[in-house]
């Protein structure tokens, strides 16, 4: 909302930073949203392993299991893609059950929920697209290009995260920069002008949409898009074909907004959409691999800092 092409015009920035968390729990079944396996999992000694029970981490990083998030989404990601299977395991059968059951009692539930025993099969793990580092640009007082506009929290870039993220600096971002925008609107927040005659929304020539299946049909290709295309490796055919389909999408549902009657779900289709789009640019005109963002077609870090992109 913030962004919106031509009306808004908020600066937005580092949208290809997309942290993958390494491990949720693989659930045949669906699961929405997936339940998370602790990293402090493997901290506390569970090991990474295919289906035949080998590990793998050691080909990509000498820390093996307790290589950083990004390196071990990869590592799993890869594996996965070589093997054709659907989840890699982690392994805690060699781990003492009450420890394990203390440190970590909601897994060892939620697991034994789903069939599995951690003290007897290793646990099915995939990754999982987990935090955003980029969204509206701030500065140290929270502030966006926007007049007035304030924003905290996941929704925004406050640079705080770099192209990477380290777990749990959300917090951070929420509290400190909440507490900092609440000191800076405080003293003004009397003399402020608030506009205060928005005009009511004009449905005027729009009918009811008769097909929701329009929409959930479109929300389920926009994840088919970015989960095949734009995932935790990407390369410069697999995001020129994400634009291409996005750019269908984008207006079909553009269609649809200026000719039905609105509703929640297809507002959030049509955020989602903008969203998508701006992880698949910002991916694009990326042309180094920084932090979260993984090419193929660019492996390396380039040695300076490539501008703000958008
Ligand atoms: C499974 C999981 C585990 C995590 N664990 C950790 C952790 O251990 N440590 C850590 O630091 N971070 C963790 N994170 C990240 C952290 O939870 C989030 O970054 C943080 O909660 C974001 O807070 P927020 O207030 O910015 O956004 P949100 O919590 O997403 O809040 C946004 C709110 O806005 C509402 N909203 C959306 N659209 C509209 C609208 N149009 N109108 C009105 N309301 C709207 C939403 O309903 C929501 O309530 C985790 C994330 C996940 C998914």
């Amino acid at each position: 909302m913030a962004l919106r092409w031509g009306i808004a015009k908020g600066w937005v920035e580092n949208m290809e930073f997309v942290q993958f968390h390494p491990t949720a729990l693989y659930n045949p079944a669906g699961e929405n949203p997936v339940f998370l396996v602790s990293e402090a999992v493997r901290g506390y000694g569970g090991i990474l392993k295919n289906r035949n029970g080998e590990e793998f981490m050691h080909k990509y990083d000498e820390r093996k299991s307790l290589a950083p998030r990004d390196i071990v989404a990869r590592a799993i990601d890869n594996e996965m893609k070589l093997s054709g299977d659907e989840c890699m395991f982690l392994d805690c059968r060699h781990l003492n059950k009450e420890g394990f059951t203390a440190h970590f009692p909601t897994i060892y539930e939620k697991c034994m929920s789903i069939g599995i025993d951690p003290m007897k099969d290793m646990i099915p793990v995939v990754p999982a697209c987990h935090y955003m580092c980029g969204g509206i640009k701030v500065d140290e007082m929270g502030r966006s290009n926007i007049q007035q506009l304030y924003a905290c929290g996941e929704c925004t870039c406050t640079g705080l995260h770099g192209a990477n993220r380290l777990a749990s600096n959300s917090l951070l971002e929420a509290m400190v920069f909440a507490k900092r925008i609440a000191e800076d609107i405080l003293p003004k927040i009397n003399h402020l002008s608030i506009k205060d005659s928005i005009p009511d929304w004009d449905a005027q020539g729009t009918t009811d949409p008769k097909e929701m299946v329009l929409i959930t049909q479109s929300l389920k290709e926009l994840k088919e898009i970015m989960s095949s295309y734009v995932g935790i490796v990407r390369s410069n055919v697999r995001l020129k074909r994400a634009l291409d389909r996005l750019w269908i999408l984008y207006q079909e549902t553009e269609e649809l907004y200026n000719n039905t009657t609105i509703s929640p779900q297809l507002c959030e289709l049509r955020n989602l959409i903008s969203i998508a789009y701006l992880v698949t640019r910002s991916a694009t005109m990326r042309r180094e691999s920084r932090g979260l963002h993984y090419t193929t077609d660019y492996p390396e870090k380039l040695g300076f800092v490539q501008e703000s992109l958008l």
